[in-house]
């Protein structure tokens, strides 16, 4: 493996993103197929890394069943999901599960009797997550990566951003900024494993990573793009002054820790009877009405009445976290708010993550399968991630062993262009507020139209400017594109 674009400019597969999506596809080729791997930034900053809960598969037949596994992402989805992709994703799952423990090295927390410790989460009937501590995810890009690193058909190209893709004859031309400079690589297929969006939004857990470049890459390319405004908002994270957000899990409340507003006062009685414990979507709800009402985005969780030892050792990182930021959950309480947190819709693909276009795949966060209808099950985004950039690989395989032709056509490469004028300061903000303001949570149909004009003035700026080609102009294109999409279909609603 290389870890630099070297001067080799034809592949046959361009992978986009190094998550686990982009990692496990990437290793389902042998040695005779060429593969690029694309990461933005450092190769482990991605959604990926930061998951904490773990992964769901049925892997005990005698305890659990595919048909509750179903059934509780049925329920979960609002039944909008897409049945076909839901049964393909929990039955091949928990080979694929398997695959990454015995093959690649993944380790999962036992118990004493070495059987994996399977733990419950919201909306799952039966114990079925599998995890690595506290931190499943950085568990999982640390192992695929080392597997990456084996395999010297994939070249992984760290701080590498796609900026567009264009058709040419049997594959695409993929416009590539690294080190400042564009430049042009051509290959077959491409698989999109680019993440979420988080990054739209002012409150998020994503990364950097996240602002929906393979959206937008594959919106431009005429792709279907279904569902976008099907996000996924987290009650709790921890509202910071800085911005960075992370999660304090359900399980607090859980716990029994309470909510209460800026007068320190309990709320939730006012919208549901089940208090804290209502499900993620409606406590995220009853916090922005309770905000709306008071006029402050002032919340906080309590559970200070806990013992003190039960809590450092029941939430040793959350208790850390807070403690980063002079706050002592088990004395003081818990500045917390709502927070995007995953995209359930995306580029539309069917249960072999082929897009629309011809040859383009996308798996992973990017894409719109249809398992999770209008709300994920916990712990099914990494199994989706593996089961669907697996299949995107196999699909490909099939194309390749049935004598497609390869790429051909490499027609005006762009090679360094530079000059231009930098991306105007305070653009990504503005796109976070009207987003802030008209769909977080709960939809303001006001804003949401005044927003769609904002956002078409950028976007018209953007593409009448002449800009340089930047990894941040292509990030607030890309920004500006899903949020216009976005409030556009919260529009239509
Ligand atoms: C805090 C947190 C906790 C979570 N916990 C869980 C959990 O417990 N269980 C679970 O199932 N899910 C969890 N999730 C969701 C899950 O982590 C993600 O849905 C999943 O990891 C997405 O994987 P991915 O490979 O599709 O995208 P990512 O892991 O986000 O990877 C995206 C990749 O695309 C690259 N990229 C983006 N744009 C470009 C570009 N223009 N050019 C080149 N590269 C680009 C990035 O650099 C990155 O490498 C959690 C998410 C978060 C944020």
């Amino acid at each position: 493996m290389n870890n630099n674009l070297t001067n080799k400019k034809v592949y046959d597969v361009l992978i986009v993103g190094s998550g686990v999506a982009g990692m496990y596809g990437s290793l389902q080729f042998d040695s005779s197929t060429s593969v690029l791997m694309l990461a933005k930034y450092e190769t482990n900053v991605s959604n990926s890394n930061l998951a904490q809960g773990g992964v769901a598969a049925v892997l005990d037949l005698e305890n659990d069943s595919y048909d509750l596994h179903i059934n509780d992402t049925m329920i979960a989805g609002g039944q909008e999901n897409d049945i076909e992709a839901v049964d393909t994703l929990v039955h091949e799952g928990p080979s694929d599960v398997l695959n990454i423990m015995n093959n690649m090295g993944v380790e999962f927390d036992r118990k004493p009797d070495g059987s994996l410790d399977k733990t419950l989460e919201g909306g799952h009937s039966r114990r079925r997550i599998v995890h690595y501590k506290d931190s499943t995810g950085a568990e999982l890009v640390r192992k695929l990566l080392a597997e990456v690193q084996k395999h010297d058909n994939i070249e992984l190209s760290a701080n590498t951003a796609l900026y567009s893709l264009s058709r040419v004859k049997s594959g695409f031309r993929a416009d590539i900024i690294k080190n400042g400079r564009l430049s042009s690589v051509f290959c077959s297929y491409c698989i999109l494993c680019t993440g979420g969006i988080g990054r739209i939004y002012k409150y998020t857990t994503n990364p950097k990573t996240a602002t929906g470049d393979g959206i937008r890459i594959a919106y431009e390319l005429g792709a279907k793009i279904k569902d976008l405004s099907y996000i996924q908002f987290h009650p709790t994270a921890f509202n910071s002054d800085d911005g960075e957000q992370f999660l304090i899990s359900e399980s607090v409340r859980g716990e029994g820790a309470v909510l209460k507003n800026c007068y320190k006062e309990r709320f939730m009685h006012r919208y549901d009877q089940r208090l804290e414990l209502a499900p993620r979507d409606v406590v995220s709800k009853s916090i922005i009405l309770e905000s709306r009402r008071t006029g402050s985005n002032n919340f906080y969780l309590d559970i200070t009445h806990e013992d003190a030892d039960f809590l450092k050792w029941r939430f040793p990182g959350i208790y850390e976290g807070c403690l980063k930021y002079g706050v002592d959950m088990t004395k003081d309480l818990i500045p917390i708010f709502p927070c995007q947190h995953y995209l359930m819709g995306g580029i539309e693909t069917d249960i072999d993550a082929k897009t629309t276009v011809p040859r383009l795949y996308a798996a992973g966060e990017c894409a719109n399968t249809g398992v999770h209808g209008h709300n994920r099950l916990a712990s099914n985004s990494l199994l989706e991630a593996l089961v669907f950039s697996r299949r995107a690989a196999q699909d490909i395989k099939r194309c390749m062993a049935a004598n497609f032709p390869a790429v051909s056509e490499y027609p005006s490469p762009v090679e360094n262009i530079t000059g231009g004028a930098p991306v105007p300061k305070g653009i990504k903000t503005e796109i976070r507020s009207i987003l802030q303001r008209g769909y977080f949570v709960l939809p303001d149909y006001g804003a949401v139209r005044s927003g769609l004009k904002q956002i078409d003035n950028i976007l018209k700026r953007l593409k009448g400017g002449s800009f340089a080609i930047t990894t941040e102009f292509s990030e607030v294109l890309s920004m500006a594109t899903a949020a216009h999409i976005i409030l556009s279909e919260v529009d239509e609603k």
